[in-house]
């Protein structure tokens, strides 16, 4: 019995390993492209519903590190994790999809949603982060907006997600786009 109790285990934590970011506990970009995939799937057998998907990067994130160190970075980047916690919804999928990038998946939202969610998570990204032994630090956050009705392919979503997030980013940043 006891065998089979501890494989169980092993096998959660492999799972858990798998599919989530240990730095912030959100779902890795792994798991992100897994639910989109499915949400996608889903929707093909639903017409007329939608998905809306935000594409985040902090930035000048470099700066962060630069001034304040890799380990502030580290905790500003779980703060964020948390702000991202607070504003997704029940269905949503928060994750960290890469260094300083992370995404949300917005079951049945459509853009003026999904705008709405960007611009609530823009603005507190701006919060400050009080890290003991070092003054309170902020950033901002540059944000793409895209929805789909799942009749386009997850690659060419993705592509229209980044593209809209380096629009952000070359319009000033601190900004959402579509
Ligand atoms: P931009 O506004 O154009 O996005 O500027 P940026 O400086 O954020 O962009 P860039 O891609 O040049 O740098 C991303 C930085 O994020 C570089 C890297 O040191 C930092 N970074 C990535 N992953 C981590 C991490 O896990 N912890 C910390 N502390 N920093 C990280
Ligand atoms: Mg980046
Ligand atoms: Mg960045």
């Amino acid at each position: 019995v006891q065998d089979i109790t501890g494989r169980k285990r092993l096998e959660a934590e492999l799972r858990e390993l798998a599919t989530t970011d240990p730095l912030t506990a959100l779902p890795n970009r792994r798991h992100f492209l897994a639910q989109l995939d499915a949400e996608l799937e889903r929707l093909r057998r639903h017409p007329h519903h939608r998905v809306a998907l935000l594409m985040m990067d902090l930035d000048h994130f470099k700066r962060v590190n630069d001034l304040h160190g890799h380990t502030t970075g580290d905790a500003v980047l779980r703060q964020f994790a948390e702000l991202l916690r607070d504003e997704s919804r029940r269905l949503d999928t928060a994750a960290r999809v890469g260094g300083e990038e992370f995404a949300v998946l917005l079951p049945e939202a459509d853009l003026s949603a999904a705008e709405a969610i960007g611009e609530r998570v823009r603005r507190k990204a701006m919060d400050p982060v009080h890290i003991e032994g070092q003054p309170a630090i902020s950033v901002t956050v540059s944000i793409g907006i895209v929805d789909s009705d799942g009749t386009v392919p997850i690659e060419t979503l993705i592509a229209r997600a980044d593209s809209a997030l380096y629009q952000a980013k070359n319009k000033g940043r601190n900004q959402w786009s579509y």
